[in-house]
């Protein structure tokens, strides 16, 4: 399903994980590396490529949700306005959503935009983790330098550090791992349910 209203997003109550990141870090190839298809996700290539929210169901039990890319929008800091109005009505009032991946392309230093969009994720109290794409461009050394150095960043502006995954959609890097915190995550919430 895919609209730009969080009113018409799917109603049923399964958890749902969403996927953001600066236009062209790689989101569209990660979602089609993640659920195996070619082209579930469009990549930027593509003309007409959506701003829309996108719902994918799957295997029946959750949601992953592309969201438009940011980077050419506007940032102004004083106003913190950093997508169009449904975006942020997306991250303020799904109650579904349980996590938010940020995608960083890791061969980047932090940019002022990925640092203040995980700063509105904090203020609003949204669970995040970042997923550094493209990891096939560095060598084994190079991107344990650069993962350490983004962390060491953070830590200027983060007591605790987000969860992080290294990917690459080209080399299929990273996807069980995701895979894998996404479906223990989905157990914990339904057991959870089942004990209340
Ligand atoms: P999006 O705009 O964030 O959806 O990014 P795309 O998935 O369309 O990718 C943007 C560009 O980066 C395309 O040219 C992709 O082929 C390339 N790309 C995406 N993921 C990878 C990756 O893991 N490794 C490499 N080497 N290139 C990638």
């Amino acid at each position: 399903m895919s609209n730009s209203d969080v009113d018409k997003c799917p109603k049923q109550p399964l958890p749902e994980y969403a996927f953001i990141g600066r236009s062209n870090v790689g989101k569209s190839s990660l979602i089609n590396m993640l659920t195996s298809r070619k082209s579930l996700a469009k990549t930027s290539g593509r003309p007409g490529k959506t701003q829309l929210i996108n719902h994918f169901l799957i295997n029946s039990n959750w949601f992953l949700v592309d969201l438009p890319g940011y980077g050419y929008a506007r940032v102004s800091k004083s106003s913190k306005k950093i997508f169009q109005k449904f975006i942020t009505n997306y991250f303020e009032q799904r109650q579904q959503l349980v996590c938010a991946f940020v995608l960083i392309d890791i061969r980047h230093k932090p940019q002022p935009i990925d640092l203040e969009f995980m700063q509105y994720l904090g203020e609003k109290e949204i669970p995040f983790s970042i997923i550094f794409t493209k990891a096939d461009k560095l060598k084994p050394k190079a991107i344990q330098r650069h993962v350490e150095d983004y962390c060491n960043n953070l830590l200027q502006y983060w007591e605790e550090l987000p969860l992080h995954f290294i990917t690459s959609s080209s080399k299929t890097i990273g996807r069980e791992e995701i895979l894998q915190f996404i479906g223990d995550t989905n157990e914990e919430i339904e057991a959870m349910r089942n004990n209340v």
